[in-house]
Protein backbone atom coordinates (compact mmCIF):
# COMPACT_ATOMS: atom_id res chain seq x y z
CA UNK A 1 0.00 0.00 0.00
CA UNK A 2 0.82 3.61 -0.31
CA UNK A 3 1.88 5.79 2.60
CA UNK A 4 3.54 9.06 3.42
CA UNK A 5 7.03 8.39 5.50
CA UNK A 6 9.33 11.20 6.68
CA UNK A 7 13.14 10.42 5.58
CA UNK A 8 13.71 13.17 7.35
CA UNK A 9 12.32 17.08 8.37
CA UNK A 10 10.81 19.06 5.08
CA UNK A 11 11.54 15.28 3.37
CA UNK A 12 8.20 13.58 2.94
CA UNK A 13 7.76 11.07 0.38
CA UNK A 14 4.66 8.67 -0.66
CA UNK A 15 6.48 5.63 -0.35
CA UNK A 16 5.56 1.82 -0.85
CA UNK A 17 4.77 -0.03 2.61
CA UNK A 18 3.45 -3.50 3.71
CA UNK A 19 0.17 -3.80 4.38
CA UNK A 20 -0.75 -3.30 8.21
CA UNK A 21 -1.81 -6.61 10.01
CA UNK A 22 -4.89 -6.12 12.79
CA UNK A 23 -3.78 -7.21 16.01
CA UNK A 24 -5.74 -8.22 18.96
CA UNK A 25 -8.05 -4.78 20.42
CA UNK A 26 -7.06 -3.40 16.75
CA UNK A 27 -9.17 -2.01 14.41
CA UNK A 28 -7.70 -2.20 10.31
CA UNK A 29 -9.24 1.29 8.84
CA UNK A 30 -9.22 3.10 5.49
CA UNK A 31 -8.99 6.74 5.83
CA UNK A 32 -11.64 8.99 3.85
CA UNK A 33 -10.93 12.32 5.37
CA UNK A 34 -7.68 13.52 7.00
CA UNK A 35 -5.96 16.78 8.20
CA UNK A 36 -2.57 17.27 9.53
CA UNK A 37 -3.08 19.48 12.82
CA UNK A 38 -1.03 22.46 13.06
CA UNK A 39 1.73 21.34 15.53
CA UNK A 40 2.43 18.37 13.26
CA UNK A 41 2.35 20.43 9.90
CA UNK A 42 5.15 22.92 11.89
CA UNK A 43 7.02 19.54 13.11
CA UNK A 44 7.30 18.36 9.40
CA UNK A 45 9.04 21.28 8.65
CA UNK A 46 11.38 20.90 12.18
CA UNK A 47 10.23 23.64 13.46
CA UNK A 48 10.55 23.40 17.52
CA UNK A 49 7.24 23.32 19.19
CA UNK A 50 5.35 20.40 21.41
CA UNK A 51 7.33 16.85 20.75
CA UNK A 52 9.60 18.41 18.52
CA UNK A 53 12.54 16.14 20.63
CA UNK A 54 10.37 13.04 20.32
CA UNK A 55 10.01 13.53 16.74
CA UNK A 56 13.26 14.50 16.35
CA UNK A 57 15.10 11.10 18.08
CA UNK A 58 12.76 9.21 15.78
CA UNK A 59 13.84 10.77 12.71
CA UNK A 60 17.50 9.85 13.44
CA UNK A 61 16.63 6.18 14.57
CA UNK A 62 13.73 5.08 12.98
CA UNK A 63 13.55 7.01 9.66
CA UNK A 64 11.66 6.54 7.26
CA UNK A 65 8.85 6.40 8.99
CA UNK A 66 5.29 7.49 8.88
CA UNK A 67 4.50 10.33 11.67
CA UNK A 68 0.99 12.13 11.97
CA UNK A 69 -2.56 11.90 10.80
CA UNK A 70 -4.31 11.64 14.42
CA UNK A 71 -6.93 14.41 12.94
CA UNK A 72 -9.21 11.90 11.12
CA UNK A 73 -12.68 10.06 10.22
CA UNK A 74 -12.24 6.70 8.40
CA UNK A 75 -13.86 3.47 7.48
CA UNK A 76 -13.69 0.14 9.47
CA UNK A 77 -12.26 -2.48 6.98
CA UNK A 78 -11.72 -5.02 9.99
CA UNK A 79 -11.72 -5.89 13.40
CA UNK A 80 -9.21 -7.72 15.78
CA UNK A 81 -9.66 -10.62 18.38
CA UNK A 82 -11.99 -8.87 21.34
CA UNK A 83 -12.91 -5.80 19.65
CA UNK A 84 -16.44 -5.87 20.21
CA UNK A 85 -17.74 -1.28 19.71
CA UNK A 86 -17.08 -1.67 16.12
CA UNK A 87 -17.91 -3.48 12.97
CA UNK A 88 -16.82 -3.15 9.68
CA UNK A 89 -17.92 -0.34 7.37
CA UNK A 90 -18.47 1.60 10.76
CA UNK A 91 -17.17 5.25 10.39
CA UNK A 92 -15.10 6.32 13.13
CA UNK A 93 -12.90 9.30 14.61
CA UNK A 94 -10.44 9.32 17.26
CA UNK A 95 -8.72 10.40 20.18
CA UNK A 96 -4.68 10.75 19.52
CA UNK A 97 -3.24 10.50 23.31
CA UNK A 98 -3.73 6.80 24.76
CA UNK A 99 -3.40 5.20 28.41
CA UNK A 100 -1.20 2.42 28.72
CA UNK A 101 -4.01 0.21 30.29
CA UNK A 102 -1.67 -0.97 32.95
CA UNK A 103 -0.16 1.35 35.15
CA UNK A 104 -1.79 2.31 38.98
CA UNK A 105 -3.82 5.16 37.25
CA UNK A 106 -5.62 3.09 34.83
CA UNK A 107 -6.10 0.37 36.89
CA UNK A 108 -8.17 2.70 39.51
CA UNK A 109 -10.12 4.31 36.46
CA UNK A 110 -7.86 7.46 36.32
CA UNK A 111 -6.16 6.43 33.04
CA UNK A 112 -7.33 10.01 32.18
CA UNK A 113 -4.31 11.07 34.32
CA UNK A 114 -1.83 7.91 32.34
CA UNK A 115 0.51 10.06 30.43
CA UNK A 116 2.40 6.38 29.69
CA UNK A 117 0.40 5.04 26.76
CA UNK A 118 1.19 5.87 23.03
CA UNK A 119 -0.18 9.09 20.86
CA UNK A 120 -1.17 8.21 17.31
CA UNK A 121 0.73 9.59 14.56
CA UNK A 122 3.60 10.20 17.03
CA UNK A 123 4.41 6.93 18.73
CA UNK A 124 2.07 4.64 16.18
CA UNK A 125 1.57 4.92 12.56
CA UNK A 126 -1.01 7.73 11.74
CA UNK A 127 -3.54 8.05 8.91
CA UNK A 128 -2.13 9.44 5.73
CA UNK A 129 -1.87 5.76 4.62
CA UNK A 130 -4.02 3.77 2.16
CA UNK A 131 -4.73 1.60 5.29
CA UNK A 132 -4.25 2.21 8.89
CA UNK A 133 -4.30 -0.42 12.02
CA UNK A 134 -5.42 1.73 14.98
CA UNK A 135 -5.94 0.57 19.01
CA UNK A 136 -9.83 0.47 19.35
CA UNK A 137 -9.56 2.41 22.85
CA UNK A 138 -8.88 5.42 21.19
CA UNK A 139 -12.03 5.10 18.48
CA UNK A 140 -15.59 6.47 18.55
CA UNK A 141 -18.70 5.12 16.28
CA UNK A 142 -19.76 8.81 14.28
CA UNK A 143 -22.74 9.86 13.96
CA UNK A 144 -24.95 9.92 10.69
CA UNK A 145 -25.37 13.52 10.73
CA UNK A 146 -21.81 14.39 10.86
CA UNK A 147 -20.19 14.84 7.76
CA UNK A 148 -17.05 13.01 6.85
CA UNK A 149 -15.24 16.64 6.67
CA UNK A 150 -16.54 17.15 10.05
CA UNK A 151 -15.65 13.92 11.76
CA UNK A 152 -12.14 14.69 10.90
CA UNK A 153 -12.54 17.71 12.90
CA UNK A 154 -13.77 15.75 16.13
CA UNK A 155 -10.07 14.86 17.83
CA UNK A 156 -9.06 18.58 18.07
CA UNK A 157 -12.94 19.58 19.27
CA UNK A 158 -12.16 17.26 22.14
CA UNK A 159 -9.37 18.74 23.22
CA UNK A 160 -11.75 22.19 23.23
CA UNK A 161 -14.51 20.40 24.92
CA UNK A 162 -11.89 19.28 27.94
CA UNK A 163 -10.02 22.86 27.55
CA UNK A 164 -13.32 24.44 28.54
CA UNK A 165 -14.33 21.91 31.34
CA UNK A 166 -10.69 22.93 32.93
CA UNK A 167 -12.15 26.32 32.86
CA UNK A 168 -15.10 25.83 35.35
CA UNK A 169 -17.31 28.36 34.00
CA UNK A 170 -19.92 29.95 36.52
CA UNK A 171 -23.23 30.50 34.91
CA UNK A 172 -22.66 34.36 33.00
CA UNK A 173 -18.98 34.92 32.70
CA UNK A 174 -17.50 36.90 30.53
CA UNK A 175 -14.93 34.48 28.52
CA UNK A 176 -12.06 36.09 25.91
CA UNK A 177 -10.85 34.23 23.83
CA UNK A 178 -7.01 34.81 22.05
CA UNK A 179 -6.82 33.77 18.56
CA UNK A 180 -10.17 32.50 16.06
CA UNK A 181 -8.06 29.43 14.60
CA UNK A 182 -10.05 26.14 14.81
CA UNK A 183 -9.32 25.47 18.50
CA UNK A 184 -10.26 29.43 19.37
CA UNK A 185 -13.69 28.99 17.61
CA UNK A 186 -14.44 25.64 19.04
CA UNK A 187 -13.40 26.83 22.86
CA UNK A 188 -15.88 29.65 21.98
CA UNK A 189 -18.77 27.53 21.01
CA UNK A 190 -18.67 24.86 23.90
CA UNK A 191 -18.33 28.26 26.29
CA UNK A 192 -21.39 29.27 24.72
CA UNK A 193 -23.10 26.00 25.76
CA UNK A 194 -21.35 25.96 29.16
CA UNK A 195 -22.87 28.95 30.72
CA UNK A 196 -20.76 31.90 29.35
CA UNK A 197 -22.29 35.22 29.42
CA UNK A 198 -20.42 37.37 26.98
CA UNK A 199 -17.81 36.14 24.52
CA UNK A 200 -14.92 38.49 23.33
CA UNK A 201 -13.00 37.13 20.61
CA UNK A 202 -9.43 38.30 19.25
CA UNK A 203 -7.69 38.01 16.09
CA UNK A 204 -5.63 39.42 13.74
CA UNK A 205 -7.35 38.28 10.58
CA UNK A 206 -10.70 40.09 9.47
CA UNK A 207 -11.37 36.45 8.26
CA UNK A 208 -11.38 34.74 11.24
CA UNK A 209 -13.33 37.67 13.03
CA UNK A 210 -16.10 37.07 10.50
CA UNK A 211 -16.29 33.51 11.03
CA UNK A 212 -15.93 34.36 14.91
CA UNK A 213 -18.90 36.83 14.90
CA UNK A 214 -20.91 34.24 12.80
CA UNK A 215 -20.05 31.40 15.58
CA UNK A 216 -21.36 33.67 18.46
CA UNK A 217 -18.80 35.94 19.44
CA UNK A 218 -20.72 38.77 21.31
CA UNK A 219 -17.53 40.69 20.15
CA UNK A 220 -14.81 39.95 17.66
CA UNK A 221 -11.69 42.22 17.99
CA UNK A 222 -9.60 42.79 15.56
CA UNK A 223 -5.86 43.26 17.26
CA UNK A 224 -4.26 44.76 14.07
CA UNK A 225 -6.86 47.73 14.42
CA UNK A 226 -7.65 48.38 17.78
CA UNK A 227 -5.66 47.77 21.13
CA UNK A 228 -7.34 44.97 22.71
CA UNK A 229 -6.92 44.67 26.15
CA UNK A 230 -8.15 48.19 26.37
CA UNK A 231 -11.02 47.17 24.63
CA UNK A 232 -11.74 44.06 26.77
CA UNK A 233 -11.29 46.47 29.90
CA UNK A 234 -13.93 48.62 28.66
CA UNK A 235 -16.07 46.17 28.02
CA UNK A 236 -16.37 45.01 31.55
CA UNK A 237 -15.95 48.43 33.55
CA UNK A 238 -12.28 48.11 34.06
CA UNK A 239 -12.52 44.93 35.65
CA UNK A 240 -11.23 42.52 33.05
CA UNK A 241 -12.33 39.06 32.03
CA UNK A 242 -13.51 36.33 34.19
CA UNK A 243 -11.81 33.43 32.17
CA UNK A 244 -9.64 33.82 29.18
CA UNK A 245 -8.35 31.51 26.65
CA UNK A 246 -5.33 31.97 24.57
CA UNK A 247 -5.24 29.76 21.55
CA UNK A 248 -2.74 32.50 19.87
CA UNK A 249 0.62 31.76 21.06
CA UNK A 250 3.41 30.19 18.77
CA UNK A 251 5.86 30.89 16.10
CA UNK A 252 5.64 34.28 14.57
CA UNK A 253 7.07 32.60 11.38
CA UNK A 254 3.70 30.57 10.37
CA UNK A 255 1.82 34.10 11.53
CA UNK A 256 1.04 32.74 15.14
CA UNK A 257 1.48 35.94 18.24
CA UNK A 258 4.90 34.82 19.70
CA UNK A 259 3.87 35.40 23.46
CA UNK A 260 2.26 38.57 22.89
CA UNK A 261 -1.22 36.88 23.37
CA UNK A 262 -0.03 35.23 26.55
CA UNK A 263 0.85 38.76 28.14
CA UNK A 264 -1.81 40.22 26.67
CA UNK A 265 -4.27 37.52 28.53
CA UNK A 266 -2.44 38.49 31.81
CA UNK A 267 -3.76 42.07 31.07
CA UNK A 268 -7.00 41.09 30.15
CA UNK A 269 -8.09 38.96 32.87
CA UNK A 270 -9.80 40.18 36.05
CA UNK A 271 -7.66 39.97 39.24
CA UNK A 272 -8.34 36.00 40.67
CA UNK A 273 -9.57 35.53 37.08
CA UNK A 274 -8.40 32.15 35.04
CA UNK A 275 -6.23 31.61 31.79
CA UNK A 276 -6.58 28.58 29.92
CA UNK A 277 -3.50 28.05 27.77
CA UNK A 278 -4.21 26.64 24.89
CA UNK A 279 -1.33 27.06 22.72
CA UNK A 280 2.17 25.34 22.26
CA UNK A 281 5.01 28.20 22.27
CA UNK A 282 7.61 25.99 20.88
CA UNK A 283 10.43 26.51 24.07
CA UNK A 284 10.78 28.40 27.18
CA UNK A 285 9.37 31.92 27.86
CA UNK A 286 10.02 34.62 30.05
CA UNK A 287 6.99 35.18 32.51
CA UNK A 288 6.46 37.84 35.76
CA UNK A 289 5.58 35.69 37.77
CA UNK A 290 4.85 37.77 40.50
CA UNK A 291 2.43 39.82 38.63
CA UNK A 292 0.75 36.06 38.69
CA UNK A 293 1.20 35.76 42.30
CA UNK A 294 -0.10 39.50 42.78
CA UNK A 295 -3.01 39.29 41.20
CA UNK A 296 -4.05 36.20 42.25
CA UNK A 297 -3.96 35.03 38.37
CA UNK A 298 -4.76 30.74 37.68
CA UNK A 299 -2.50 29.85 34.96
CA UNK A 300 -4.66 26.27 33.90
CA UNK A 301 -3.68 23.75 31.06
CA UNK A 302 -6.61 21.84 29.85
CA UNK A 303 -6.24 17.94 30.72
CA UNK A 304 -6.08 15.81 28.12
CA UNK A 305 -9.13 14.49 26.36
CA UNK A 306 -11.40 11.41 27.47
CA UNK A 307 -13.62 8.60 25.89
CA UNK A 308 -16.37 11.03 27.69
CA UNK A 309 -14.86 13.91 25.99
CA UNK A 310 -14.75 12.20 22.41
CA UNK A 311 -18.44 10.68 22.99
CA UNK A 312 -19.66 14.39 24.13
CA UNK A 313 -17.91 16.10 20.85
CA UNK A 314 -20.10 13.80 18.87
CA UNK A 315 -23.15 14.68 20.69
CA UNK A 316 -22.33 17.99 20.13
CA UNK A 317 -21.75 18.38 16.47
CA UNK A 318 -24.46 15.29 15.60
CA UNK A 319 -26.90 18.03 17.54
CA UNK A 320 -25.86 21.20 15.47
CA UNK A 321 -25.25 22.61 18.82
CA UNK A 322 -20.91 23.10 17.79
CA UNK A 323 -21.01 23.91 14.10
CA UNK A 324 -17.72 22.90 12.54
CA UNK A 325 -18.76 23.64 8.57
CA UNK A 326 -17.86 27.59 8.77
CA UNK A 327 -14.27 26.77 9.81
CA UNK A 328 -13.26 24.06 6.90
CA UNK A 329 -12.16 26.27 4.69
CA UNK A 330 -9.47 23.98 2.40
CA UNK A 331 -10.48 20.67 0.86
CA UNK A 332 -8.20 18.94 -1.01
CA UNK A 333 -8.57 14.88 -3.07
CA UNK A 334 -6.57 12.14 -3.27
CA UNK A 335 -3.69 10.88 -1.06
CA UNK A 336 -0.61 13.14 -3.65
CA UNK A 337 -2.28 16.46 -2.39
CA UNK A 338 -1.25 15.39 1.30
CA UNK A 339 1.73 17.29 1.39
CA UNK A 340 0.00 20.51 0.08
CA UNK A 341 -2.15 19.96 2.86
CA UNK A 342 0.93 20.22 5.26
CA UNK A 343 2.08 23.97 3.65
CA UNK A 344 -1.43 25.03 3.38
CA UNK A 345 -1.66 24.13 7.45
CA UNK A 346 1.37 25.40 8.78
CA UNK A 347 1.11 28.74 6.99
CA UNK A 348 -2.64 29.32 7.84
CA UNK A 349 -2.69 33.35 7.57
CA UNK A 350 -1.07 33.52 4.13
CA UNK A 351 -3.63 30.98 2.68
CA UNK A 352 -6.72 32.38 4.45
CA UNK A 353 -7.64 28.92 5.97
CA UNK A 354 -9.14 28.61 9.54
CA UNK A 355 -9.29 24.72 10.11
CA UNK A 356 -6.33 22.80 8.99
CA UNK A 357 -6.39 21.92 5.14
CA UNK A 358 -8.37 18.33 4.91
CA UNK A 359 -7.84 15.92 2.25
CA UNK A 360 -10.07 13.60 1.05
CA UNK A 361 -7.91 10.50 1.16
CA UNK A 362 -9.70 8.38 -1.95
CA UNK A 363 -10.59 10.83 -4.48
CA UNK A 364 -8.30 11.11 -7.51
CA UNK A 365 -7.59 14.98 -9.04
CA UNK A 366 -5.65 17.55 -6.49
CA UNK A 367 -8.34 20.00 -7.36
CA UNK A 368 -8.52 22.27 -4.28
CA UNK A 369 -12.17 22.51 -3.33
CA UNK A 370 -12.91 25.09 -1.16
CA UNK A 371 -16.15 25.31 1.10
CA UNK A 372 -18.66 27.10 -0.28
CA UNK A 373 -18.98 31.00 0.16
CA UNK A 374 -15.19 30.28 1.45
CA UNK A 375 -12.00 31.74 0.33
CA UNK A 376 -10.34 29.00 -1.48
CA UNK A 377 -6.66 27.95 -1.70
CA UNK A 378 -4.81 30.26 -4.17
ZN1 LIG B 1 -1.61 3.96 32.49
Amino acid sequence: MKAWRFHGFGDMRLDDVPEPRCGPGQVLVEPICVQPSVTEAQLAQGIPTLAYDRIKRRLETDAPVQLFGHEFCVRVIEVGPGVERFRPGDRVAARAKLPCGECRLCKGERSDRCRRGPVIGFDLPGCFAELACLPAIALVLVDDRISDSEAACLQSLSDSVAAVETAQLQMGDTVAIFGQGSMGLECLQVARLSGAGRIITVDVREEACAVSRELGADHALNARSIDVVKTIRELTEGIGADVVFECAGGSPKQGLAGHQSLLQAVDAVRSAGKIIGVSWFGGPLELNVDLLRERSLRYLFPDISTQAHLEHTVRLVASGRVRLKPTITHVLSGIESVPRAFEITANKGKFQAINPAQVMMKLAGTTDCGAPGRSRDK
